[in-house]
C-alpha cells in the first residue's frame, strides 16, 4: 500500500535580495567584459519557472581567436614568468573572495541550474573554494609533488565544462591549471553560464593579470572552435562520452594534450549484512542528489536477494517523503531538471524502461506546474541487457537488480561501458576490499556515497574518461615533467 506523508514544512526560501545580477553578460577576455564580435546573445533561464534571468554573449570563432591570443600573451609575458609563490597568492585570493561571496554564488547557482540551495550552499560553493585553496598550496611546492623532476606548465589550456556542477567544474579546471603556470580559456555550458560570469568578476577583483583567465560562452559550436584552435596546448573537458570521443578524434595528431572526464553508470551494491536504514539514505543520496544530474550517480542498484524486498519497500517509503520543488527553498531535497532537453531525455528513457518490461515506481510527491520537473523513479524487474541499465540517463531514475554472490555482483557491476564510480554497503571490511579491488571504476565509496575532497583524485576507466582531476594527480594534467 502506498503511504503518502501527512506533514508539510512551512516554506523557507532563501532570499534573492542580496544577489547582484546584470541583465546582460559579455565575454570575459583579457581581463575585461567585451561584447562578441558578431554581437549575438542567448538567454539563460531559470529551469524552475522558465523565466529569463539574463542574456549572455555567444562567442564565435573570432572571439575564440581573441581569447586564445590574450591567453597566449599572458602566458608568455606574465604568468609563466611569475614566481610560483606569487601565482599561488592569486589563486588563494580567488578562494577567499569566493568564500566571502558564497551566499550570492549559491543562490545564483540554484537559480541558473535548478539544484536545491542546500546543495549549492553546502556542496558546490564550499568545495569550489576548497579547490582553489588546495591548489594555491601546491603552486610553490611542485618539487614535492614530483620529486626529482621539474614540472613545467603546458601553455594555454582550453577548458570545457558541463551544466551539472557549473561553478565546481570551473574550479576543478581553473585551480590546478593556474597553480601550475598555465593560462586558460574556459567555456561554461550554455544552460548555466552565470556563476562563471560571477567568477570572472571575482577574478577581476583578485587582480589577476589580464588574459590569464578568459571566459567565453556558447554551445557546441563555440566548444568546437576552442578544441580545434591551433594555438591551444591542452584541452580539459568534462561532459558526455559522445563529445569526449569527438574531442579525442579532433585533437589526434595535433600534439595537444587532453584530459577527459566523461559519463558514468555507477553500481551501488547493498549486501545483506549492511546497515539497511543507512544504506537507504545512501541510495537516495547516490541517485536523487542533484536530480541525478551527477556523472558518478549510483544509477544501477544491486541488492542481495535476501534483503531485496525489505530494501525496495523502505526505499519506496523514503521516496514518498522527498520534497521536490523550489530550488531556493531550504527544505527542498530535489530541485528542477536543468533544461527541457534533459527532461525530454529522461522521459524518453522512462518510456523505454516500461517498454523493456521494467516495473516502475514513482514518488507520490506533487510537482510544480511551471518549470522542468521529474519525480524520483525506480525500476524493478530489469536485466543487464536493458538500455536503462546500460546507458546513462542523467536524471533521478534508478534501475534495481538483485544478486546472490560477491563474484556475481562484481561481474554485473563491471558489465558496463563506463567505469567512473561505485558504492558498496556492508558490515564486512573483507567484502569492501574485495569489491573495491575488483570493480574497474575510478572511485568506489564504502558505506557512503558522493563524497568529494580536493585532495582526492577523481577520474574514470573505460568510456568514463582519460586522466584525473583533484589531488596531486590533478596537477599532472597541466605539467610536463622534465
Ligand atoms: P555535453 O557533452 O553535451 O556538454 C558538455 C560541454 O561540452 C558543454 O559546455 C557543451 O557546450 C560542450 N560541447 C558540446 N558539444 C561540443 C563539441 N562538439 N565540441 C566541444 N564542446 C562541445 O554534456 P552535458 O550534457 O553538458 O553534461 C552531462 C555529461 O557530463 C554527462 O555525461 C556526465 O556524466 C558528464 N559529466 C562528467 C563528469 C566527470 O567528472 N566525469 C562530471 C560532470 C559531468
Amino acid at each position: 500500500m502506498r503511504k503518502t506523508k501527512n506533514w508539510e514544512y512551512s516554506p523557507a526560501p532563501e532570499s534573492t535580495d542580496h544577489i547582484k545580477l546584470k541583465k546582460q553578460y559579455d565575454l570575459f577576455i583579457n581581463g575585461e567584459f567585451v561584447p562578441g564580435v558578431e554581437g549575438r546573445y542567448f538567454d539563460t533561464i531559470n529551469p524552475s519557472n522558465e523565466e529569463k534571468i539574463a542574456e549572455v554573449a555567444e562567442a564565435g570563432k573570432a572571439d575564440i581567436d581573441k581569447a586564445v591570443s590574450s591567453a597566449r600573451k599572458a602566458y608568455n609575458k606574465t604568468w609563466s614568468k611569475m614566481l610560483p609563490k606569487e601565482r599561488g597568492k592569486y589563486v588563494f585570493r580567488i578562494a577567499r573572495l569566493l568564500q566571502e561571496r558564497s551566499r550570492e554564488f549559491s543562490v545564483i547557482e540554484s537559480m541558473d541550474g535548478g539544484k536545491p540551495i542546500r546543495e549549492s550552499r553546502d556542496v558546490d560553493v564550499p568545495l569550489s573554494s576548497a579547490h582553489f585553496f588546495y591548489y594555491a598550496g601546491w603552486a610553490d611546492k611542485l618539487e614535492y609533488a614530483f620529486p626529482g623532476r621539474v614540472a613545467k606548465p603546458l601553455g594555454v589550456a582550453g577548458q570545457i565544462i558541463p551544466w551539472n556542477f557549473p561553478l565546481l567544474m570551473a574550479a576543478w579546471k581553473l585551480a590546478p591549471a593556474l597553480a601550475t603556470g598555465n593560462t586558460v580559456v574556459l567555456k561554461p555550458a550554455e544552460t548555466t553560464p552565470l556563476t562563471a560570469m560571477k567568477l570572472a568578476e571575482v577574478i577581476q577583483e583578485a587582480d589577476l593579470p589580464p588574459g590569464v583567465v578568459n571566459i567565453v560562452n556558447g554551445g557546441g559550436t563555440t566548444g568546437q572552435a576552442l578544441v580545434n584552435h591551433r594555438d591551444i596546448d591542452k584541452i580539459a573537458f568534462t561532459g558526455s562520452t559522445e563529445v569526449g570521443k569527438y574531442i579525442m578524434k579532433a585533437v589526434a595528431g595535433s600534439g595537444k594534450k587532453y584530459t577527459l572526464e566523461l559519463g558514468g553508470k555507477a553500481a551501488n551494491i547493498i549486501f545483506e549484512d549492511a546497515a539497511i536504514d543507512q544504506a537507504i539514505e545512501g541510495i537516495v543520496n547516490a541517485i536523487f542528489f542533484n536530480q541525478g544530474h551527477v556523472c558518478c550517480a549510483g544509477s544501477r542498484l544491486y541488492v542481495q536477494e535476501g534483503i531485496a524486498d525489505e530494501v525496495i519497500l523502505k526505499l519506496q517509503g523514503r521516496m514518498d517523503t522527498l520534497i521536490v520543488g523550489d530550488p531556493l527553498d531550504k527544505n527542498t531535497d530535489i530541485g528542477a531538471i536543468n533544461s527541457k532537453m534533459q527532461l525530454d531525455k529522461i522521459k524518453m528513457y522512462v518510456d523505454l524502461g516500461k517498454d523493456e518490461g521494467g516495473t516502475i515506481y514513482q514518488s507520490s510527491c506533487s510537482l510544480p506546474k511551471k518549470g522542468y520537473w521529474f519525480a524520483p523513479t525506480i525500476f524493478k524487474d530489469v536485466s543487464q541487457s536493458n538500455r536503462i541499465v546500460q546507458e546513462e540517463i542523467f536524471g533521478p531514475v534508478l534501475a534495481i537488480q538483485t544478486f546472490r554472490t560477491v563474484d556475481e555482483v562484481i561481474t554485473k557491476a563491471n558489465n558496463s561501458p563506463y567505469g567512473l564510480s561505485g558504492g558498496v554497503w556492508t558490515d564486512k571490511g573483507s567484502k569492501i576490499f574485495k569489491v573495491t579491488q575488483d570493480i574497474r571504476a575510478g572511485v568506489i565509496w564504502a558505506n557512503t556515497f558522493n563524497k568529494f575532497d580536493p585532495g582526492s583524485p577523481f577520474g574514470g576507466y573505460k568510456e568514463s574518461g582519460v586522466g584525473s582531476e583533484g589531488g596531486i594527480e590533478g596537477l599532472m594534467g597541466y605539467v610536463e615533467l622534465v
